[in-house]
């Protein structure tokens, strides 16, 4: 737990990588690795297609589980290929991403799918990691600020801050995801305490308990220059949390 009561969260999205087989090694070295730390949650967000197995794997230790997606209708229906809230809880997840960039950009997301996403995800119990975020042209055009703003007003100006008690949101520039260009501490920590500044001017102590994660690049030879600033409370981790070495060293960087 950090000075600020806030415990970090290091979060491996898996993206559409790996298999059965390497998952199953993937797990058994994190559940190894972990032992039975509790000083920072795990999470790891695996294909869903894996979600079921490991969880069975990861069974025995503190690591949580997380769907990298959820549909937006909530309960059962003729939806082909989606996967619920609901089926998420019943195989163990109790995170969900909502709006990675990915999610935005290559299957058109919009800021209100995403909000129906994250509605979603709170009416079962699952707690929503609203990703948001520019694009390199937003941020030299000088439009950083603008679009996290819209992005988090989503969700906060129609639905209200009460929502954010349980939820998580991740800053994810996009020019930094998969890229190996990491945001500096500096840019990341500014786009950090405007978020936490956003959900204060509704409520100070929900914004004071809100973890905020940075993702972008994190591996385990940045993450401590990273989550030492002070509003930066975790990472969402894609490429390197396919390395247990080195998303155990990002978790462990997040304990120290
Ligand atoms: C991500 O998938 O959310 C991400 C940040 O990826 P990477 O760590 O590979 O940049």
């Amino acid at each position: 737990m950090s000075a600020n009561n806030r415990k970090p969260l290091i979060a491996g999205n898996w993206k559409m990588n790996g298999s059965l087989q390497g998952s199953r090694a993937l797990v058994d070295d994190l559940v190894a690795g972990i032992g039975g730390s509790a000083a920072a949650e795990m999470l790891l967000c695996p294909p869903a297609a894996y979600l079921h197995p490991v969880a069975g794997w990861s069974a025995a230790s503190p690591i949580k589980l997380g769907g990298q997606n959820l549909c937006e209708q909530v309960g059962s229906g003729a939806f082909t290929g989606e996967i619920s809230g609901d089926m998420l809880r019943d195989v163990g997840c109790t995170y969900a991403i909502v709006g990675h960039s990915e999610r935005r950009t290559l299957y058109g997301e919009s800021d209100a799918v995403v909000a129906r996403k994250f509605l979603a995800a709170q009416s079962v119990g699952l707690i929503p990691i609203l990703c948001v975020g520019e694009s390199l042209q937003e941020r030299e055009s000088g439009q950083t600020e603008a679009v996290v703003t819209r992005q988090v007003d989503a969700i906060l100006k129609p639905h209200g801050v009460g929502l954010f008690a349980a939820a998580v949101i991740a800053y994810e520039p996009i020019w930094a995801i998969g890229t190996g260009k990491t945001a500096s501490p500096q840019q990341a920590q500014e786009v950090h305490a405007l978020i936490r500044a956003l959900i204060a001017a509704q409520d100070a102590t929900i914004a004071a308990g809100l973890r905020i994660l940075y993702g972008g690049s994190v591996k385990g030879s940045n993450a401590h220059e990273l989550l030492a600033q002070q509003d930066i409370d975790g990472g969402l981790v894609g490429g390197a949390s396919l390395d247990a070495a080195d998303f155990l060293k990002i978790y462990q960087a997040a304990t120290g």
